[in-house]
């Protein structure tokens, strides 16, 4: 899979992108792993799941969703009235493509009763069979929430499941040997090697990665947990809020390195260092400016989302961010 390089020049672009918008009354929206140069193209930047929020709550009608197709899906599921597209139709996700909801429901069988958990970098199918949605940032609680006497299926990523476990001690736990090929290849070895030359640096590291080990929650646990000052265990999101407030003078990040350039920005008295500088998703990097141009232009790449299943994955998705509506208790 080819990474596309960044035009010489952005000007035109950014006129033709500037008339467009206005014209079509749209936004684009671009996660934090898109290149720089389409960040610097976008309305808003953040997770997948903000965007969607932030899309939502928008008087625009035209949503352009610089990322995967399981992000534009949930912002197509939160936004069902607007229009939602996709600026590289084949902008997948290996994590999202580890389960199928054909899957879900054979596991599903296997373990009646259990409550599905679904990370949000999944599909809107796999969604709609899930109790509830997660995040990075809250499945610790989401899980926590659920009694230890009830069976959770977890899925897909056995990285932040495997976390998740630790953290909460959840005895019924299921997790689904899913991974993201770009944050599994951020291994032990990776992190030992940068450890081992920069003995003072402090850890930023996203629980998807293939990193997060016994061995590394041991040192975590040694300095102090895992949001100590030294070991940090963070989502998107919360990493660039740590960044705001760090002070630390040099930060070594296990993550798609997409995101360095929003910690750059975030604060630039600290020097922040991929722990693998190859990390890079080639789906996120399907996105070009002319990509841009042409969807907005032709209309093309709109995501559609069955209504029945939009409206089962949205009920997954408010049960994430309201415990009101959990039905566990
Ligand atoms: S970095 Fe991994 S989880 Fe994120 S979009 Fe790429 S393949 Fe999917």
């Amino acid at each position: 899979m080819s990474i596309i390089a960044p035009p010489e020049d952005m000007t035109a672009y950014r006129e033709q992108l500037s008339e467009l918008l206005e014209e079509q009354n749209a936004i684009i929206l671009a996660h934090n792993y898109q290149p720089t140069w389409i960040k610097e193209l976008a309305d808003f930047t953040g997770d997948s799941l903000y965007l969607s929020q932030r899309a939502r709550d928008t008087d625009a009608t035209t949503i352009i969703f610089a990322g995967v197709r399981f992000m534009a899906e949930t912002a197509k599921i939160l936004s069902p009235d607007k229009g939602v597209f996709l600026p590289a139709e084949d902008a997948e996700c290996s994590l999202a493509d580890s389960i199928t909801s054909a899957e879900l429901i054979e596991w599903k069988r296997r373990y009646p009763g259990a409550i599905v958990v679904a990370y949000v970098n999944t599909s809107a199918a796999v969604k709609a069979l899930a109790d509830v949605c997660c995040t990075s940032a809250n499945a610790v609680e989401i899980v926590g929430s659920i009694p230890p006497d009830r069976e959770v299926l977890f899925l897909p990523d056995q990285f932040l499941g495997a976390y998740v476990q630790r953290v909460t001690g959840h005895p019924g736990m299921h997790i689904w040997m899913g991974e993201c090929h770009v944050h599994a290849d951020i291994t032990p070895q990776h992190l030992a090697d940068k450890m081992a030359q920069n003995p003072l640096a402090t850890l930023m590291i996203h629980p998807e990665c293939g990193c997060t080990t016994p061995a590394l929650y041991q040192l975590a646990d040694a300095s102090g947990g895992p949001t100590s000052q030294r070991v940090r265990i963070l989502s998107t999101n919360q990493m660039i809020e740590e960044a705001k407030r760090s002070t630390a003078t040099h930060v070594l990040v296990a993550t798609e390195i997409g995101i360095m350039s929003d910690l750059i920005n975030a604060n630039p008295a600290v020097r922040f260092e991929a722990v693998n500088p190859r990390a890079r998703c080639p789906y996120m990097n399907r996105v070009t400016p002319e990509r841009l141009v042409e969807t907005l232009r032709d209309r093309i790449g709109e995501v559609h989302v069955d209504q029945e299943i939009a409206a089962q994955a949205r009920l997954a998705v408010e049960r994430m961010v309201d415990p009101g509506l959990r039905a566990w208790g």
